[in-house]
């Protein structure tokens, strides 16, 4: 391999999270002149043919990696999923004044706290007593058949805690928070009324979020929705009802390519559970010098968190490792300890680099 003219890391954020290599490089090489118009992608007029074609290239494009059927409808908007925590009520209540939230971790709780201004929320299940480390068998849920929607985080990005199924929540609309695992795996879309996922995760740049709604949900926002908000408007005007964040589209649909060349989400799914295999078979193979304490059936494949004998050696771990150009494993602010986020854009080398440094800190302090 040519020995390559910048200095990049192993980057294990959780987000905004690596990008590869070859979807930066592809930027910089189109960033000041964009398919010969002399101008850059982010100068060009969003209403323009071409940036209509970049628009509709990565809806396209994502439908084919998810196959997403016709009934849906598949929104780019901007904001991270933090907006789609109050979007989503606002555009489901369809009339009912009552939501179901499955409690899995900080994420969850932010949905809760954010629907709770626009209708009551039913807490189905709560995993906190267990301190976010696992999910209650489906068996103690308590749904509302009356319930507008039910909404669950399908991987606690700051816990490390993913489902492994789809929950069975008979005809309420099922909605999911994919934020940190879209794309890692193929997911069944009709089980589904609605998906929605922040792109600084797994599909790249932060502020733009991207929606995938059964189109028999639209039509029914609150009446103080603001316009670009309401789905139905943003279906209508495939997603350029106003400006739209236009560099954010170009470079999540680089993404999109970009999985699609390494072989689709199946081939990501299995690259997943290679590495995360690993990583979590280092840990647990440590003599209990490394731990993971989340039940091992729910362990996410994205982001595993793990901590060290005592906060000291957690950040002399975490200072050591950024030497090594091994950054950002530093836990979740209200989690601490260390957490490695294995995206797509995460190589298996990266991994393999990090069970390296583990094992020889290990025999250094251990
Ligand atoms: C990061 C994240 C969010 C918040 O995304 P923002 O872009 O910061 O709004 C929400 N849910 C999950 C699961 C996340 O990982």
């Amino acid at each position: 391999m040519a020995k390559k003219s910048f200095y990049r890391v192993y980057n294990f954020s959780a987000g905004p999270a690596a990008i590869p290599e070859a979807v930066l490089e592809r930027v910089r090489d189109e960033l000041l002149d964009w398919r010969g118009l002399g101008m850059s992608v982010m100068e060009i007029n969003h209403r323009s043919a071409d940036y209509l074609e970049l628009n509709q290239h990565a809806e396209i494009l994502l439908r084919q990696l998810l196959l997403i059927p016709e009934q849906y409808r598949v929104l780019f908007l901007p904001g991270g999923a933090s907006v789609q925590f109050s979007v989503v009520p606002m555009n489901l209540l369809r009339g009912k004044t009552t939501a179901d939230y499955l409690n899995t971790g900080i994420w969850s709780r932010q949905a809760i706290d954010e629907a709770a201004h626009y209708c009551r929320v039913n807490i189905a299940t709560s995993n906190d007593e267990s301190h976010f480390t696992t999910i209650p068998d489906p068996s103690s849920w308590h749904l509302n058949s009356d319930a507008a929607y039910v909404h669950y985080t399908d991987n606690e990005t700051a816990g490390g805690v993913e489902f492994s199924w789809v929950p069975e929540v008979g005809d309420v609309p099922l909605v999911s928070d994919m934020s940190s695992n879209i794309l890692s795996r193929p997911i069944e879309i009709t089980r589904f009324g609605l998906i929605y996922a922040t792109a600084q995760k797994n599909m790249g740049p932060a502020g733009l979020s991207v929606v995938i709604v059964r189109e028999d949900l639209l039509g029914h926002a609150l009446p103080a929705t603001p316009t670009v908000y309401d789905y139905r408007t943003a279906a209508l005007h495939h997603s350029i009802y106003n400006t739209p964040p236009t560099f954010s589209c170009y470079l999540i649909g680089l993404m999109f390519e970009w999985v699609q060349q390494q072989g689709g989400v199946r081939i990501m799914a299995e690259c997943s559970a290679r590495k995360a295999a690993k990583l979590y078979r280092c840990i647990d193979e440590s003599g209990g010098f490394y731990k993971n304490s989340v039940e091992v059936m729910h362990r996410s494949r994205m982001n595993i968190p793990f901590s060290l004998p005592d906060q000291v050696l957690d950040a002399s771990f975490v200072a050591k490792a950024a030497e090594a150009g091994l950054v950002n494993l530093r836990g979740h602010r209200l989690v601490g300890g260390i957490r490695a986020s294995l995206y797509n854009a995460m190589p298996e080398e990266g991994v393999d680099a990090l069970i390296a440094f583990m094992q020889d800190f290990q025999q250094r302090y251990g």
